[in-house]
């Protein structure tokens, strides 16, 4: 028996619970069918904690999450939080932030059956996590955005070598275990120093990399060419802001948002989050997709699998990616939004069986 690891699991708000309870339904059974000897542990967060400690994030439980060997976090609503004096902690970005969680990877790949899906998709977005235009994520922390004079708003956004560094070696290295292809996706004619620097950092790391194949593409033709040449790339790179906005459009291409995992990933920590937000409009109903989620508990397993050179982990994160395209393949174990007519807990459990089928 494999040393026991410990899932911290924090299902969010709105559709959060029920999205996770289907990931840790699928993290059962590949629990139960491979011997992983994973233990799961339940935390309340978000709004749910708010009403119960007046905080979304109570001591207790971030302190759990962070000694956990992982964490899988619902969406959280944090637009809908209150002021962080009054209990309102953005419960993603106080881990991202706090555990230096610099890369956010979000595959896409699109599936037989699925409407929508632009055939022949299968990427993986690599995203700077810590810094860009991002308000909570520059120097002048929580002060990103001004207002010199009513009327006229700047935004700043921070680039630096060493950020931009490191997450181009995460893309070198995930390139690898894939279709050793990069592609650096930037706006660097325009913005020159910091789309430059982000681009010259990624050109140093790919000269370490010559069995890795790699382009440069600018945003907005990218933007164009995923959509008509889904098949010309495998892992591409990019700042920030572009990472949330493309893996949003890849996982539409992919055939809709519910079918975008994620994980966030650092050094010494992970946590498994969709792509996606808390989509309020349809929670409570059991009619979310939960296969966001289950990529990314997946992801989180193939995480745990490099870190501690578990290939168990490893077979097993292909072995739940083999029961997603198992249950995506008919109506009836599919969700509304890509095509189906099961409900959240219905392909819920049609990925749980398959995977204890071992499809
Ligand atoms: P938030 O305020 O948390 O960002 P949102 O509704 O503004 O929530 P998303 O949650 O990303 O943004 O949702 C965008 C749209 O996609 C919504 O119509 C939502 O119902 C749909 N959606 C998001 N996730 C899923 C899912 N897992 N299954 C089905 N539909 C989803």
């Amino acid at each position: 028996m494999p040393a026991p690891l410990t899932v911290a699991v924090l299902p969010g708000d709105h559709i959060g619970p029920e999205i996770t309870r289907a990931a840790v339904l699928a993290l059962e059974a590949a629990n139960e069918t491979y011997g992983l000897n994973l233990r799961f542990e339940e935390h309340m967060v978000g709004h749910a904690s708010l009403q119960a400690h007046g905080t979304t994030l109570t001591d207790n439980v971030y302190t759990a999450a962070v000694e956990a060997a992982g964490i899988l976090l619902g969406p959280c609503d944090n637009g809908g939080y209150p002021a962080p004096k009054d209990g309102g902690i953005n419960v993603p970005g106080k881990f991202r932030h706090d555990l230096d969680l610099y890369a956010n990877l979000r595959p896409s790949r699109s599936h037989r059956n699925v409407p929508h899906a632009r055939p022949g998709l299968d990427v993986l977005i690599v995203r700077e996590n810590s810094e860009g235009f991002y308000p909570d994520r520059n120097m002048f922390e929580g002060y990103g955005e001004v207002m010199p004079v009513e009327g006229v708003a700047i935004s700043m956004r921070k680039i630096t070598a060493h950020a931009s560094n490191r997450i181009a070696r995460s893309a070198f290295e995930w390139a690898r275990r894939r279709r050793s292809h990069v592609t650096v996706v930037t706006k660097k004619h325009i913005f020159r120093m910091t789309d430059g620097l982000f681009y010259n950092e990624c050109a140093k790391v790919a000269a370490e990399y010559p069995d890795v194949r790699w382009n440069s593409s600018i945003v907005d033709a990218f933007n164009a060419d995923i959509y008509m040449n889904p098949d010309r790339y495998d892992v591409v790179v990019m700042t920030n802001l572009f990472g949330d906005i493309i893996s949003n459009l890849c996982s539409a291409l992919a055939g809709g948002l519910g079918l975008g995992g994620g994980v966030n990933a650092g050094v010494s920590h992970a946590m498994a989050n969709a792509s996606h937000g808390s989509a309020p409009d349809i929670a409570g109903q059991d009619k979310a997709n939960p296969i966001s989620m289950v990529i990314s508990g997946a992801m989180l397993l193939g995480w745990l699998g490099q870190k501690y050179g578990r290939e168990d982990l490893l077979a097993t994160e292909k072995a739940i990616e083999r029961a997603i395209d198992r249950v995506l393949e008919s109506p009836e174990t599919r969700t509304m939004d890509v095509g189906g007519y099961a409900s959240c807990s219905r392909s819920a459990a049609a990925i749980a069986d398959a995977i204890r089928q071992k499809i």
